[in-house]
C-alpha cells in the first residue's frame, strides 16, 4: 500500500533499524522504545489490523508472533516478555499496518493500562 509507513519501511523507502527478515515477516526497532527491547514485527503483506484480518491470514498473524518469539530467544529475554497488538484508535493504534510489539528486558506491569 503506497501511503503506508510500514510498507515503506519494508520496501526500504524509509530507513529503519532492521532486526530480522524472512519471506513473510519483517522486524525493526521501534523509534520510540518503551522497554530495553521494543521491536515491531510486521507482515510483509499489508493488513490494516487484527480487526480486518481475514481467515486466510491466520497463518501470517501466527508467523508474526513466532518471529517475535525467535527474537526474544535470541535476545535472551525469555524470562519475561510481552507481545502486544493494539487494535483500533482507542487502544492507541496509530499505524494501520498490523504490527506485533515485542517488549521486554525489564519488569512488565499488569494490567498494561
Ligand atoms: P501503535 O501505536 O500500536 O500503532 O504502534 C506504532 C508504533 O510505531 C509506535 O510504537 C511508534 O513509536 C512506532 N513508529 C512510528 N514511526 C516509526 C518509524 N518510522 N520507525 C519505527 N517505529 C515507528
Ligand atoms: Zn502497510
Amino acid at each position: 500500500m503506497e501511503s503506508c509507513l510500514f510498507c515503506k519501511i519494508i520496501a526500504g523507502e524509509i530507513p529503519s533499524r532492521k532486526v530480522y527478515e524472512d519471506e513473510h515477516t519483517f522486524a525493526f526497532e521501534d523509534i520510540d522504545p518503551k522497554a530495553p527491547t521494543h521491536v515491531l514485527v510486521v507482515p510483509k503483506k499489508h493488513i490494516e489490523g487484527l480487526n480486518t484480518a481475514a481467515g486466510n491470514e491466520a497463518e501470517i498473524v501466527g508467523r508474526c508472533h513466532l518471529t517475535a518469539a525467535k527474537i526474544a530467544r535470541e535476545r535472551q529475554i525469555e524470562d519475561g516478555y510481552r507481545t502486544v497488538l493494539n487494535v483500533g484508535p482507542k487502544s492507541g493504534q496509530s499505524v494501520f499496518h498490523l504490527h506485533v510489539h515485542l517488549l521486554g528486558g525489564r519488569d512488565l506491569r499488569w494490567p498494561p493500562g
